[in-house]
């Protein structure tokens, strides 16, 4: 918000990116989940392309963002989250992207040492090497601090006017928004995707290795944002609902999955994901029943719907709760 700010307002005209990789915090989990129905949601990109009066596009990048996740050249960062490598594919996908619309230059609100990654003196050259952007990146916020860009060298922008922000205090931002009349923003540190979020992560991995693969479709990051999710066996996880709005979600998954839900009490909607003997149904049966009302009856009736359209009807105890082994969450 503030470099594309500081940009216009040197008279340049300016418009938004935003990737859609699949893994976005934002516009989800919390349009799901009924608890969170009371608080604004916002996607933060759309607000801020309004608040600023500038279009934005959209561009979903979901499946040749894939290699980046799997096969990050620069490996991870504390989880499972390959920043150099996603700002690398995002700046070389706008330097396509400009080259396509007529546009001049990119710019990005990085700063230097802001984040232990992608963000550090030595590696924002990467990101412009890589990516195939050049000296058409210009950071507006640091630009003072690297060498000059094609759009300060051709006087498009005065780099004079452009700052020397560096590390990891936001407080240079805020006084800039102070100044720039901005009151709003989003969270300073907070998260853009779900790869920094270590549970996330430890589902996805968790995912690999249930597959014996490292791939993903849509639909199976989609999940690992919804639900708790439980392993009792190498061979199948559940996906219980945890509140309405992620038992409403998880119905519209109902005909990919075996899905088990309590009949004789209230209770949630849980997928089976990965196979299954008899036995591992009734688990699976005893485990929905346990996250239900009927949680502390002797027997709970559970419907188990199979992918083939077939039906089982299971009279369960449900499991205590010690008996359900912690290293079963995921
Ligand atoms: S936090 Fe996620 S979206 Fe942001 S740079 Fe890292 S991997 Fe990319």
């Amino acid at each position: 918000m503030l470099a594309t700010k500081v940009i216009m307002d040197q008279g340049v005209h300016v418009e938004g990116i935003n990737f859609f990789t699949g893994f976005c915090v934002e516009g989800h989990t919390h349009a799901i989940r009924k608890k969170d129905q009371s608080k604004p949601k916002r996607n933060n990109a759309l607000w801020v392309a309004e608040q600023l009066g500038i279009k934005l596009h959209i561009v979903d990048v979901i499946e040749d963002y894939k290699n980046v996740v799997l096969n990050p050249k620069h490996g991870y960062g504390s989880n499972l989250n390959p920043c150099l490598d996603c700002k690398g594919f995002m700046v070389a996908e706008a330097t396509k992207w400009i080259k396509a619309n007529n546009f001049d230059f990119i710019i990005t609100g990085e700063v230097i040492g802001q984040r232990p990654m992608s963000q550090r003196r030595d590696t924002m050259p990467v990101i412009q090497r890589e990516s195939g952007a050049g000296d058409l990146l210009l950071r507006p916020l640091c630009a003072k601090l690297l060498p000059p860009t094609l759009p300060e060298q051709e006087a498009w922008v005065d780099r004079e006017k452009l700052f020397d922000f560096s590390g990891r205090s936001r407080k240079p931002q805020m006084a800039l928004a102070k100044k720039l009349n901005i009151s709003d923003y989003a969270q300073p540190a907070g998260g853009c995707c779900f790869l920094t979020d270590q549970a996330y992560s430890h589902k996805l991995a968790d995912l690999w290795q249930a597959r014996g693969k490292r791939d993903y479709e849509i639909d199976d990051i989609m999940l690992l944002k919804v639900g708790r999710h439980l392993r009792p066996k190498d061979n199948f996880k559940l996906i219980i609902s945890r509140e309405e709005g992620e038992t409403h979600f998880l119905e519209g998954y109902r005909k990919q999955f075996v899905h088990l839900r309590a009949t004789s009490h209230t209770g949630p909607l849980a997928l089976m994901d990965g196979s299954y003997s008899d036995e591992d149904l009734t688990l699976a049966a005893r485990l929905v029943a346990r996250f239900g009302q009927g949680r502390d009856a002797d027997l709970v009736e559970v419907e188990i719907n199979l992918v083939d359209g077939g039906k089982q009807q299971l009279s369960v105890p449900p499991l205590k709760s010690e008996e359900i082994p912690t290293d079963w969450y995921l």
